[in-house]
């Protein structure tokens, strides 16, 4: 796009992050070191209907809703993407996800490869990224590891991880989580990427070019 083309009063629009990865593969921790050091970015928080784990706090890691009102949610159109993981029912809400944007400010999805096939109809432009565990064993041991689950879910949930891992190829990007640093600096490398596309670049700069380009 010509800077002529752009009219004077566009202004940027955040870009939105889809994140997917089998449950183990060590993505909320990814995500909360992303988020801890760039203050251009935030997470959406999703609706659920699952339990409270012990730590989480309602609003801030998952809004936790009952079946009846996820289903009034569904109704009424509220949610921009919705699935069954486990039994529970997550969503996203459309509102706060496009007020986020229209602030200018990037915006993280953490969901699962459902949801992000749904964002990718409405959004194609949204930058999605496919976080692999290094191996299945090292996946099991990590679940394991957190001790918030019995023998017979986490049984299910290496199932459910083969299966979410077979969508690796839907996804723009893919970080193999073995090295976490390495890892997250990918991950950093990725957003900065995306931030610097021209399409992006330009609106934020539309004044120096401009200025520089007598337009
Ligand atoms: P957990 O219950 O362990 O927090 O999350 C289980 C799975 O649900 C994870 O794969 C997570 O990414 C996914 N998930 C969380 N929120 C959403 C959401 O809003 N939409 C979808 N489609 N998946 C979600």
């Amino acid at each position: 796009m010509s800077l002529a083309d752009q009219p004077h009063s566009s202004h940027p629009s955040g870009i939105l992050f889809v994140v997917s990865a089998p449950s183990g593969a060590g993505k909320t921790s990814l995500v909360a070191a992303l988020l801890e050091n760039d203050p251009a970015l935030s997470l959406s928080v999703s609706y659920t209907t699952r339990q409270r784990r012990p730590g989480e706090i309602d609003g801030s890691h998952y809004h936790f809703i009952d079946h009846d009102r996820f289903e009034a949610m569904i109704e009424t159109g509220a949610f921009i993407e919705y699935a069954r993981v486990f039994d529970n029912a997550y969503g996203t809400a459309e509102a706060s996800l496009r007020e986020t944007l229209e602030q200018g400010q990037d915006l993280l999805l953490e969901i699962d490869w459902q949801g992000a096939r749904q964002v990718r109809e409405r959004f194609p432009e949204a930058v999605s990224i496919f976080i692999v565990p290094p191996s299945l064993s090292a996946l099991e041991q990590r679940l394991r590891g957190r001790g918030q689950d019995s023998d017979a879910v986490i049984r299910d949930r290496m199932g459910k991880a083969r299966d979410e891992l077979s969508h690796w190829d839907e996804y723009r990007y893919l970080v193999v989580n073995e090295h976490f640093d390495q890892a997250l600096q990918e991950l950093n490398c990725i957003l900065t990427a995306e931030r610097l596309r021209s399409v992006h670049q330009g609106l934020r700069e539309q004044d120096r070019l401009r200025l520089m380009l007598g337009a």
